[in-house]
């Protein structure tokens, strides 16, 4: 309903390649939805930004972050004016941004001490989308493996509300994801591992800890499917009709907590701390860039670390390939145990679900698996 209001409100029947206004004022109205946002967070930091992040920003580079998404949210809204005759992205770019600029702009003061919370992580969502669109859409938008599909495909907006679900909360999807493995490691006290395992070259530490984790994941996803309590939550991952890096955040709360926490009670127990937060930022941007409507393979790469095409088998819904492919970094895991399945140089002509039918929207597939009993 909302999708398609939007896609009214803001679409029209004119081509979209490069140089009729659409990308510019697609990213015009993205960019000044970012600034007025960023600018809010900058004038309620203690109810609009996460405490535990509020330490690591360089203040001086994210105001010149904000100055600069402005700038190109009213220099890309004025393009888009010019080149299309359908003016609304371009003015909601423009709109926002001078809203964002009336307000303050990048300047805004940041005035008394901040809490520790409860706030929401409005930051985190702004930059973390910023980040996420400008690493992946590129690379979507230029080589895909389905030309076809639009970056508003169907369920887009269903997909933006997961990424928000799982941002704006961190505050308590952090310590839920944390909460078994620091209640571990204070009753289990192996730090002498710890410490063995810290003397050796830092990458050979990452490469084992990506080793740990993706045995942890695999074993975990697997139960996801093979449990049918646990496939319950797990079918709302596979219920995307079309992958793309968006198309990786739709994922049940219970099934994101669940698969991240049990991953970091290994992690936590063995590894250092610096150890896991380059395992963080790794397992971030590769497990959403297996999502990625992206064409290109390293083929000699292939049976070493999985890539687009790889992780797309697992989210068809033909029957040879379900249940396979659990592993999110290395292959050759699920060769391991039975489960690897790549056939050459082809991708899935499907994907969603191959037997159940899930509803659509983020509330009615939030209660889907407590209700899914009566319904099968
Ligand atoms: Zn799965
Ligand atoms: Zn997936």
């Amino acid at each position: 309903m909302l999708e398609q209001k939007l896609n009214e409100f803001f679409g029209d029947e004119a081509p979209t390649g490069f140089g009729t206004g659409w990308w510019s004022g697609v990213l015009s109205a993205f960019f000044g939805l970012l600034a007025f946002g960023a600018v809010l967070t900058l004038h309620f930091p203690g109810v609009l930004s996460s405490p535990e992040l509020r330490p690591y920003y360089p203040m001086y580079f994210m105001r010149l972050l904000i100055q600069a998404v402005i700038v190109a949210a009213i220099v890309l809204g004025v393009a888009s004016a010019m080149l299309r005759r359908k003016k609304v992205l371009a003015l909601t770019g423009l709109l926002f941004s001078l809203a964002a600029t009336l307000l303050g702009g990048s300047s805004v003061p940041i005035n008394g001490t901040l809490g520790a919370g409860p706030a929401i992580g409005l930051d985190w969502f702004l930059l973390d989308m910023l980040l996420m669109t400008l690493i992946f859409s590129p690379i979507e938008v230029l080589w895909p493996a389905y030309p076809k599909q639009s970056v508003f495909r169907n369920e887009w907006v269903t997909d933006i509300v997961y990424f928000l679900s799982t941002h704006l909360p961190i505050q308590l999807t952090s310590f839920l994801i944390l909460l078994p493995a620091t209640q571990l490691t204070a009753v289990l006290n192996i730090a002498s591992v710890t410490a063995a395992i810290s003397h050796l070259p830092w990458l050979v530490q990452f490469f084992l800890a990506v080793v740990v984790a993706d045995v942890a994941e695999y074993w975990i996803h697997r139960a996801f499917h093979e449990v049918p309590f646990l496939w319950g939550f797990h079918a709302i991952h596979h219920s995307s009709k079309a992958l793309d890096w968006i198309a990786g955040s739709r994922s049940h709360l219970v099934d994101d907590v669940v698969v991240r926490a049990f991953i970091l009670v290994p992690m936590m127990l063995v590894f250092p701390h610096n150890i896991n937060v380059a395992y963080l930022f790794f397992v971030t941007l590769h497990a959403t860039w297996t999502h990625c409507n992206f064409g290109p393979t390293i083929k000699w790469l292939e049976p070493f670390i999985i890539q687009p095409r790889y992780h797309h088998w697992h989210h068809t819904s033909q029957k040879e390939a379900i249940d396979k492919n659990y592993a999110i970094h290395f292959p050759w895991i699920d060769k391991l145990f039975g489960t690897h399945y790549l056939p050459e140089d082809k991708w899935p002509d499907t994907y969603g679900l191959n037997k159940e039918d899930i509803p659509a929207g983020f509330w009615a597939q939030f209660v889907y698996p407590f209700t899914r009993k009566k319904a099968v």
